[in-house]
């Protein structure tokens, strides 16, 4: 990949990550996602003590249209609807969905044309059990002949992070009905995918035990726990649990879901990627995170704003650790870069178009709704593939080191003149051989003659063509070997035996070097050779048996009477 496309992208990673991280833009309560039916204009008062709400919700000029939302900071507000004008017929109700956000309580008040004035109150555990998918609390408009006027919320100790009543909605039943199903199918698609490949790579781990696939097997979990609270299916598993507690268990999850991303990344990445001040920065952003997440869930009850605050602001800071290990895999040439890119880069894409929603440069969709999820779904996929593209270099590198040392190793066994076995190779297959052995010993003679005539190099030849001369008539398994400077060593099982005379003939019969005639004597002996005091007498008798072939005038072969 290219210098320039690899900084370009550096350079997004970096851009988005500011502004999706960044307080004003962080998106904790999946807002948006199932968003089915027809937006409501909202107008919001601040609630005083003794408010009566059938007389504000008939007095909609005295809310205020224009303030931003976050601008009226935390605390008890009324939010009243655009007018309505709808029937709630009971075959097909209407329903009033909001995004769930941090409060303490929350009431819905819903003015009829004919001037009735119907009421719905929830503590946090009521609001709970209002979630449908996609994080959204629901109220169904009690049905009644006459149209709907307006609405009105009453939200008790709002903490306004992100805006008091979020992305109102008026839809049917029905259509609630199908983006239920919809936001179900979603969730449940990447429930599957993610449950599969956590199973998938656990087995994987089992056998293969590279860390970086247990560092992906906890990245995958905590996306299933944190896409498992965000969805709102934890409000539906688990009713009880009051909404705030839900948001608590959240947002500890994505500093998990955070921190095992971060810890993958360290793991999956080569080691030389990782100097030490880079390994301690990484580690510092990993506690920090799950302290932070901690530090949520212990003291969101006793002033959530501020640790709201705190929270996006290490999320931010995050941003440093990402940006240099990214950084630093460049530098060092990492071989996985790419592929990590690859995975991160729909996440990517995804945050850069919810930031542009919510910049307002381009319009929301359904698949901008749900692009978390599906490009969660999408990480996890291509992460997955990663780690097998991973594993391939891996066994590559194994591979290729078993075969140098396979060939380091007949390198440290054979003779680098001839090809045959070394003494020492040649001695640790020679002994401990089973059964009957016999050796045979081949000396040169008058091979300094043979040097001065020819050279030292023409002498290399003739060992050279000695040596193939012995290859060629030993039988597959026989041991042949050049134990010193022109003397050679074949051993032999006495099923397969090499008739010395044999070698000799061929010897003299084999072309050398400038035609010169070339002749060698040779000793043989049989005996044991299971042990090292074997081979000392075997050898010795041979070598025996050699002396007396030279003594006896040379180009001949002698055996030893068989020893005793
Ligand atoms: P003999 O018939 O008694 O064995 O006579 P010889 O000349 O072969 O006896 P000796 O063992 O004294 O000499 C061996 C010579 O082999 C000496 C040495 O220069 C030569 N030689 C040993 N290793 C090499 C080698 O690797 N290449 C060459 N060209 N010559 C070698
Ligand atoms: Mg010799
Ligand atoms: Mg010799």
């Amino acid at each position: 990949m290219g210098r320039g496309i690899m900084a370009a992208l550096l350079a997004a990673f970096v851009a988005v990550l500011a502004c999706a991280a960044s307080p004003a833009h962080a998106q904790l309560s999946n807002l948006g996602a199932g968003q089915t039916g027809r937006a409501l204009s909202v107008c919001v008062l601040r609630a005083r003590p003794g408010d009566d709400p059938a007389r504000l919700i008939r007095t909609p000029q005295r809310f205020d249209c224009t303030t931003k939302q976050t601008s009226f900071g935390p605390g008890d507000y009324w939010v009243i609807s655009s007018p309505i004008g709808r029937r709630s017929p009971p075959h097909d109700p209407l329903v009033a969905r909001v995004g769930s956000v941090w409060q303490q309580s929350l009431s819905l008040y819903v003015l009829y044309a004919d001037g009735r004035l119907a009421a719905m109150h929830d503590d946090n555990r009521g609001i709970t059990r209002r979630i449908q998918i996609g994080a959204i609390v629901e109220h169904q408009l009690p049905p009644h002949p006459a149209a709907v006027r307006r609405l009105m919320w009453k939200v008790g100790g709002s903490a306004n992070l992100r805006g008091i009543v979020m992305g109102p909605r008026l839809a049917t039943w029905a259509e609630s009905q199908r983006s239920n199903l919809a936001m179900s199918a979603i969730y449940a698609g990447f429930g599957g995918l993610a449950l599969a490949l956590l199973v998938y790579n656990l087995a994987l781990w089992a056998s293969l035990r590279y860390r970086f696939q247990l560092a992906y097997c906890l990245m995958v979990a905590a996306l299933l726990a944190y896409a498992f609270t965000s969805s709102g299916a934890l409000a539906w598993a688990w009713p009880d649990i009051a909404n705030n507690d839900r948001l608590r268990l959240n947002y500890l999850l994505l500093t998990l879901a955070c921190s095992s991303a971060l810890l993958f990344a360290r793991a999956f990445f080569e080691e030389h990627v990782f100097g030490p001040r880079l390994r301690l920065l990484i580690r510092a952003t990993v506690i920090i995170l799950l302290a932070t997440g901690l530090f949520f869930v212990l003291f969101a009850p006793v002033g959530v704003n501020v640790v709201d605050r705190v929270y996006s602001w290490v999320f931010a800071g995050v941003i440093v650790s990402v940006v240099a290990t990214l950084w630093s895999a460049w530098r060092s040439r990492s071989n996985y870069l790419w592929v990590f890119a690859i995975a991160w880069a729909l996440p990517i894409l995804a945050a850069s178009m919810r930031v542009f929603a919510n910049l307002g440069l381009i319009r929301w969709n359904f698949w901008l709704d749900n692009s978390t999820i599906l490009s969660m779904a999408a990480e996890a996929l291509i992460s997955s593939v990663a780690i097998a593209y991973r594993i391939r270099l891996l066994s590559r590198e194994r591979d290729s080191a078993i075969a140098a040392e396979a060939v380091a190793r007949r390198l440290a066994d054979t003779d680098p003149l001839t090809g045959l076995l070394n003494r020492r190779a040649f001695l640790a297959s020679a002994i401990g051989r089973e059964g009957p052995q016999t050796l045979l010993i081949l000396d040169l003679d008058h091979f300094k003659q043979v040097n001065d005539t020819l050279g030292h190099d023409g002498g290399d030849e003739v060992l050279r063509v000695v040596a193939r001369t012995l290859r060629a008539l030993a039988p597959p398994s026989t041991l042949v070997a050049r134990i010193g400077g022109e003397e050679f060593a074949v051993v032999t099982s006495m099923s397969q035996p090499i008739d010395p005379n044999v070698v000799l003939t061929r010897l003299r019969a084999t072309r050398m070097p400038f035609d010169l005639r070339v002749t060698a004597s040779i000793g043989t002996a049989t005996g044991a050779l299971a042990a090292e005091a074997h081979w000392k007498s075997l050898y010795r008798a041979a070598d025996t048996a050699l002396f007396a072939a030279k003594s006896a005038g040379r180009d001949r072969a002698r055996t030893a009477p068989l020893a005793a």
